[in-house]
């Protein structure tokens, strides 16, 4: 779960998720059409970056 770095609204589930290198990463797309993924070493929150048309994810929190 998490919740949208724009909006703020929650989201139960993420759409995927993968390891990237010594991250786990989780991707969510919210209803506000933003997409953005939250990375994690362990069960440790670490930051959040969101698509931004044009450049790519950038760091959201
Ligand atoms: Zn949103």
């Amino acid at each position: 779960m998490s919740n949208c770095p724009v909006c703020g609204k929650s989201i139960q589930k993420e759409s995927k998720s993968w390891k990237y290198g010594k991250f786990d990463v989780k991707e969510y797309i919210c209803g506000c059409g933003v997409t953005f993924r939250d990375y994690y070493i362990g069960e440790e929150f670490k930051f959040t970056l969101r698509k931004e048309e044009g450049k790519g994810f950038i760091k959201a929190r």
